[in-house]
């Protein structure tokens, strides 16, 4: 069993779960149907399921395509169920499921919108995080406040160190610069940086990040972190108030 990586659009991952031995896939979030679609017929793949994170175009865009093209089964948010097309299978949070013999268990993370859920795989030991959390940086709020995403970080914090970080955007070097504005002096976000900007010279994707490194490197999840408060004049501030003042910043810079 594998992730396939398949870039999209301008800046979107497609991930691809596929099992060798059967030949059966799932997808998450294709913001587009022909990349995958491309993908299955080249490696003779049958596509069983389409997980969605939330209803953004760009996450769910290849769904009614690859439905229709293979039969797939949607799985998504109930809170989503007025906005994305032909859900098959309605999920909430901590439910779990097994699909291909493969392990998810959703975990509600509203902020980037309200309907917003992110899958994590024991089987892959893996977070299928769409818009919610970046590599050294978060979603935008645009449907939620800074408490409920600041909650739902929380949520991914207490997951394995060693969970694989699959976010639906290459946004990781923007996302350094701003978190070596946040953070300048961490050593680790340094070498992270020397690290992703000789991955983007090379054209290789920065993603999966592992849990471990954002919270050694990723400013939203590190609003305990003392040099951190001490940048933003906020030292007695709560880790609340830190996150805010970090997810405005991000949005006016
Ligand atoms: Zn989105
Ligand atoms: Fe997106």
């Amino acid at each position: 069993m594998k992730v396939i990586i398949i870039p999209a659009l301008k800046d979107n991952y497609i991930f691809l779960l596929v099992d060798k031995q059967t030949k059966n896939s799932i997808v998450i979030d294709p913001a587009e149907s022909k990349p995958v679609l491309d993908y299955l017929n080249i490696h003779g793949l049958n596509l069983t399921h389409i997980l969605n994170t939330h209803h953004h175009g760009d996450h769910i865009g290849g769904n009614a395509e690859l439905k229709s093209q293979t039969g797939a089964k949607i799985v998504a948010s109930s809170y989503d169920n007025h906005r994305i097309p032909g859900i098959d299978k309605i999920v909430t949070d901590n439910d779990e499921f097994i699909l291909n013999g493969i392990n998810f268990k959703v975990i509600y993370t509203p902020g980037h919108t309200l309907g917003h859920i992110v899958f994590y795989s024991s089987t892959f030991k893996a977070l299928f995080c769409g818009d919610t959390l970046f590599s050294l940086g978060c979603g935008r709020l645009f449907e939620d406040t800074a408490a409920q995403m600041f909650n739902s970080l929380q949520k991914i914090k207490a997951l394995p160190n060693d969970t694989a970080i699959y976010c639906a955007h290459e946004y990781s070097l923007n996302n350094a610069r701003f978190a070596t504005y946040i953070d300048p002096y961490n050593v680790a976000l340094k070498e992270k940086l020397d690290n992703l900007t000789e991955l983007r010279n090379n054209n290789q994707p920065t993603i999966p990040s592992i849990l471990s490194a954002e919270l050694a490197c990723n400013p939203f999840l590190r609003t305990s972190n003392i040099s951190i408060r001490q940048n933003l004049g906020l030292l007695n501030a709560t880790e609340l108030e830190v996150f805010t003042e970090i997810r405005l910043r991000k949005d006016n810079s």
